[in-house]
């Protein structure tokens, strides 16, 4: 099918109410910029899933950033998108206020560097991501070891999607997935396939561009209208079956499993990557993080499991906005609150 046939499929769906999510953050960006969304008639429901991996932060994470941002002698090195991500006490933001000193890099490569020039500062590096960025992760700890640099450390909040994706098949009624295409990328699409067939659910890996999200769309609404599990791969020039064996054999060798505290769906055990005993001195303490002090009123738990629509939370557009978040979904760029909000110009 051409674009505009597949828009018409789509526009056009007659068959029975169908609950999709997108698992991916930016699936939700590209969704909602491409006009792809619109174009699903009032029976396909879109959910937004946990994989935006600023949103899914606990609480105590960024609490423990904060501490160690305030503890004389320290300096957190982070993403910019980590800023305002509330803690129980504080954003990073509100440690730099306190005079708490938090520095921002836009690769790891100048987190070494800068630590590098400042052997007298112990640098905590703020490592988030999915299974994307681990391997980013694992080469920044290999090259932190490479040239001896003992005053760099890794506070990892890293986590992987299938863990996720089975919690909320357990939970939530949702009849197909739209897999996020970069986590794909490392993963290989074959790993949704032990998911697809524990449930029976058709599990579609699919692109960004306007014509790959509208490929991936077809294909799992085809596929969920039939009932038929299954796992597809719409994004073949990036996703192989297998993926990237080389970026899974470096995770492999610095990260193992643990359980990871998921902001809004709680600890899932296996669903973190933390590094190995071998690797303790790199480690910042990242286990046992957990998600225990939610914003008063946020829900950005129900919304992160695609049991609520964002603007449904009470506080959408009022209390919480892009210009003063109360969740995690508002402050990111991938954040469904934050893109249902800007594209909606924050009307409830
Ligand atoms: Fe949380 Fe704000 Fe979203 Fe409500 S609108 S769920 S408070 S981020």
């Amino acid at each position: 099918m051409n674009e505009r046939e597949m828009a018409a499929f789509l526009s056009g769906y007659r068959g029975r109410p169908l609950r999709l999510m997108e698992v991916c953050g930016t699936h939700t960006s590209a969704l909602h910029k491409s006009g792809v969304r619109s174009l699903l008639p009032g029976r396909i429901t879109m959910l937004s899933g946990p994989g935006c991996p600023v949103c899914v932060t606990p609480t105590s994470y960024i609490d423990k950033l904060a501490a160690y941002a305030l503890t004389p002698g320290h300096c957190v090195l982070s993403f910019g998108d980590m800023l305002h991500v509330p803690g129980s006490a504080m954003s990073l933001a509100g440690a730099r206020a306190r005079g708490g000193r938090v520095d921002f890099f836009y690769a790891p490569e100048q987190a070494l560097a800068q630590a590098a020039r400042e052997p007298g500062t112990q640098f905590i590096l703020a490592a988030v991501g999915f299974e994307t960025t681990a391997p980013v992760w694992a080469a920044v700890a290999a090259q932190a070891r490479a040239r001896g640099l003992t005053n760099v450390r890794l506070l990892t909040a890293l986590k992987t999607m299938p863990v996720a994706m089975d919690a909320l098949c357990a939970s939530a009624g949702i009849d197909g997935f739209l897999c996020p295409g970069h986590v794909a990328v490392v993963t290989g699409s074959e790993a949704f396939r032990p998911l697809a067939e524990k449930w029976g659910k058709p599990m579609v890996v699919g692109g960004f561009t306007p014509t790959l999200l509208l490929r991936a769309l077809c294909r799992l609404v085809a596929q969920a209208a039939r009932g038929q599990g299954g796992v597809w791969n719409e994004y073949p020039a990036f996703v192989r079956p297998q993926g990237n064996e080389k970026a899974q054999a470096l995770c492999a060798e610095y990260f193992e499993a643990g359980t990871a505290g998921w902001r809004g769906l709680g600890p899932l055990p296996g669903s973190g990557l933390y590094l190995r005993e071998a690797f303790a001195a790199l480690d910042a303490g990242s286990r046992g993080l957990a998600d225990d002090h939610a914003p008063a009123g946020c829900r950005c738990g129900d919304v992160l499991t695609g049991a609520l629509p964002s603007r449904e939370c009470p506080l959408f557009g009022k209390a919480c906005t892009p210009g003063r978040p109360v969740g995690a979904c508002m402050v990111s760029p991938e954040g469904a609150c934050r893109i249902v909000y800007l594209e909606t110009g924050g009307d409830r």
